[in-house]
């Protein structure tokens, strides 16, 4: 009988597999006409309510917490609803955490608080005391509702640099949900590591990475990174990348994952850009997907995540240093060359004394990131140019705080 019983605990014994369902909770501006909050984060449109109650709901049928990352900036004009959606989550047993869209802030919030409205985006901050006011100010709004500290933070869009993890340091939130090779390709980080599992920054905050994956494209010829995201990417539309997630036969790199869903994950998005109800599908179909996925996979919040890590139940992959991900902005403004002619060299705009720290397969894997076809360099002289003149405004307005 003993024989038995270790052959079936052998075969059907379930492996230490982790499954973090991450939210991103905003009311952007172009996402709906009117009444953002209730549209985008509660979900409720014309024909129907698909929003983050139904998450609730269904998270709750199978014991699994969802993360809440909520934006305060995109609706800052409704910040009393938000606040309100953010005790409904966490009074419900969620975890919610901290989620920014600071590009989405009015100039008269930069003006009373004496910063200038620019650099918009925050992967674009050539200053800490940016990073640290938003950081800090928002936790501050998120924990006075929740009564508890904050510990993780997603910037909007992945946009962050290391501005962003010396505020998160200086704030004491000690998780950062922002690693994202996806977000470099794109140009809205400038530093990923190629990995799925967490690892420690040099200043001590631990990095959650989003889940991604290359893949081959066939039409193109090359690799793309697609995130773990719930709908699927259109790209995948008949077969999801994750699709062997759910039958327990992906094995090999992700026994540990992050999901993204956004507040508006279970609506369509119309012509225009804006949410719409259209039936619940997207909802009885995430529904499915939990079922399977939490017979596999431990669904962990944030606070759960760091107890695991500090019990050695998910060891961290290494340190990497804070300045690998600073925002390099030339020291001298380019002179006005012919495209042409003059290749950047982006190897050299890389450089700083913490490269040294990084190995070679880092630097590698950088250099790959930022490889761009021909086309995109003129865009990289422009870009560079533009934030040349911006980090002297920057300078010049910030320098007395
Ligand atoms: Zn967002």
């Amino acid at each position: 009988m003993a024989e038995v019983f270790l052959f079936q605990h052998l075969m059907f014994k379930k492996r230490d597999r982790y499954l973090m369902l991450t939210v991103d909770t905003e009311a952007l501006s172009h996402r709906a006409t009117d009444d953002h909050v209730r549209r985008l984060m509660l979900g409720e449109q014309e024909a129907g309510t698909a929003g983050v109650r139904e998450m609730v709901a269904i998270g709750d049928e199978f014991n699994a917490k969802h993360i809440f990352f909520v934006d305060m900036c995109g609706a800052y004009d409704r910040l009393t609803e938000i606040q309100g959606v953010i005790r409904y989550l966490d009074q419900a047993g969620h975890d919610v955490q901290l989620h920014t869209h600071p590009e989405k802030l009015p100039a008269s919030y930069w003006e009373t608080r004496g910063f200038a409205p620019r650099p918009r985006l925050m992967n674009e901050y050539t200053t800490d005391a940016r990073a640290q006011l938003i950081i800090r100010e928002f936790a501050g709004l998120l924990s006075e509702q929740t009564g508890k500290p904050v510990l993780g933070h997603r910037a909007g869009s992945f946009r962050w640099n290391a501005s962003t993890l010396r505020a998160l340091f200086d704030a004491g939130i000690p998780v950062s949900f922002n690693n994202s090779s996806v977000a470099v390709k794109a140009g809205q980080a400038v530093y990923a590591k190629r990995t799925n599992w967490p690892f420690e920054w040099s200043n001590g905050i631990i990095e959650v990475p989003m889940t991604e994956r290359a893949v081959f494209n066939r039409v193109r010829k090359d690799h793309w990174h697609a995130r773990l995201t719930y709908p699927e990417s259109h790209y995948f539309h008949f077969r999801p990348w994750w699709g062997p997630l759910l039958l327990n036969t992906l094995s090999d790199d992700l026994d540990f994952a992050v999901f993204l869903l956004h507040s508006w994950s279970f609506l369509d998005r119309d012509e225009n850009g804006i949410f719409y109800y259209k039936d619940d599908r997207k909802v009885e179909n995430y529904r499915k997907m939990l079922r399977r996925l939490t017979k596999d996979y431990d669904v962990i919040t944030t606070a759960e995540f760091l107890e695991l890590q500090a019990l050695g139940k998910i060891p961290l992959g290494g340190v990497e240093d804070v300045r690998s991900a600073e925002l390099i902005v030339p020291a001298i403004k380019p002179k006005k060359i012919k495209p042409k002619t003059k290749k950047i060299d982006k190897t050299k705009t890389e450089p700083k004394p913490a490269s040294k720290k990084v190995d070679t397969k880092k630097a590698e894997v950088k250099a790959s990131e930022v490889k761009k076809p021909e086309t995109d360099k003129k865009e990289v002289t422009k870009v560079e140019d533009k934030e040349t003149s911006k980090k002297s405004i920057e300078n010049a307005s910030e320098s007395s705080h």
